[in-house]
């Protein structure tokens, strides 16, 4: 590998140099370096298409395992089976393009098929838990490698108990789809169903937009994404929000348990934190188009990128009383 820094192997395009890269291209591999590596206690970051990773900067004592092993194959006619390295939008458009549905929505999310479990991903009303049946795991605590249930890994809103435990490595995954000419029913386009080419289209063109389709020659997307999840609050806070910012409609969704799901780019607009944000000169800032982007302007350091995540949380807090968190994984921050 030429380049093996965390600025060459994250969207982010940030952060410093491993110890040592291994790149894995096939799941035994894969799971015979984690183990070696563990055997050996050497501390080690498994690394996807790093975009849901911000890394610290500098020289950084351990290893990154790259997930490498790629391919998709049909268990039967409606159930995928897919290795973690194969690149998650390559799966979707296939699927599209054989007349399966349910992932459709989940078009232009980058990253690769085995991280998608890690934190449920999701986007227009839909998350990979509603197709992910089973997933096979290198267990780093017993050292199997098993295929376990999807209801064994908690899956829920950008959660799993894969995520910040590192507890186990992603193999392969296999989805449940669905022999149709519709999508499912699309959030974006009122829960309207459309043909999944036409559906697949929608969701990216929509994404383009928003800066959430990685384009090189785009800083928009020099980002992990959505930076923070969207808090959970009570009800009564809620209220209180919305009385203070005196708008008329706050996005607001009930969570159960007398709980409230607040949208975070609202608040952080709110909070004194427009688009662009803190201004031109600065080499990290929020996307230019959707305040809840954090980006590298071509020069930013991990440091400026995480100096401006506690610059933003702290302004939602001051403003709201509201804990904003981090949707990507930290490393060494
Ligand atoms: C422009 C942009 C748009 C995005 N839009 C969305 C969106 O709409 N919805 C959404 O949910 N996310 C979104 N994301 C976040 C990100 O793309 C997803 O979380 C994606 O699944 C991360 O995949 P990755 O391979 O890049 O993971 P990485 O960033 O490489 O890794 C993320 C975490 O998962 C772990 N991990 C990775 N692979 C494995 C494995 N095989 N086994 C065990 N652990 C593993 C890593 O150690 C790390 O902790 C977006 C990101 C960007 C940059």
């Amino acid at each position: 590998m030429t380049d093996p820094s965390f600025a060459s192997l994250t969207t982010l395009r940030v952060g410093g140099t491993p110890a040592a890269a291994y790149e894995c291209l096939s799941a035994e591999q894969l799971a015979e370096t984690v183990a070696k590596l563990d055997r050996d206690r050497d501390p080690l970051l498994i690394v996807g298409g790093g975009s849901n990773l911000l890394v610290a900067d500098g020289d950084l004592a351990l290893s990154a395992v790259l997930v490498r092993n790629e391919g998709i194959s049909l268990v039967d006619d409606l159930r995928l089976r897919v290795q973690a390295g194969t690149e998650w939008d390559q799966v979707v458009a296939s699927a599209v393009e054989h007349g399966l549905g349910g992932i459709e929505a989940l078009s232009g999310i980058p990253g690769s098929a085995g991280a998608t479990p890690v934190q449920n991903v999701g986007a227009y009303g839909s998350e990979i838990s509603d197709v992910l049946t089973r997933v096979r795991l290198y267990n780093r605590e017993t050292g199997a490698d098993e295929w376990v249930s999807a209801e064994s890994l908690d899956l829920a809103y950008r959660y799993s108990n894969l995520k910040f435990t590192s507890r186990a490595v992603v193999l392969e995954i296999e989805l449940q789809l669905e022999a149709t000419d519709l999508s499912i029913p699309l959030r974006h386009l009122g829960g309207e169903r459309v043909p999944l080419a036409q559906a697949r289209e929608s969701v990216l063109g929509t994404r383009r937009a928003k800066g959430m389709v990685l384009d090189v020659a785009d800083h928009d997307t020099w980002s992990a994404g959505s930076f923070f999840t969207n808090p959970v609050v009570p009800t009564a806070v809620a209220d209180e929000i919305e009385a203070k910012v005196g708008e008329d409609r706050m996005p607001r969704f009930a969570a159960g348990d007398g709980q409230e799901k607040l949208s975070a780019a609202w608040l952080i607009e709110r909070a004194g934190c427009p688009r662009g944000f803190p201004g031109e000169d600065a080499p990290a800032r929020l996307s230019t188009k959707h305040t809840l982007a954090l980006t590298n302007r071509g020069k930013a350091r991990a440091a400026d990128i995480a100096d401006l995540a506690r610059r933003v949380q702290d302004q939602v807090r001051e403003a709201f009383g509201v804990e904003l968190h981090p949707e990507p994984v930290w490393v060494g921050l």
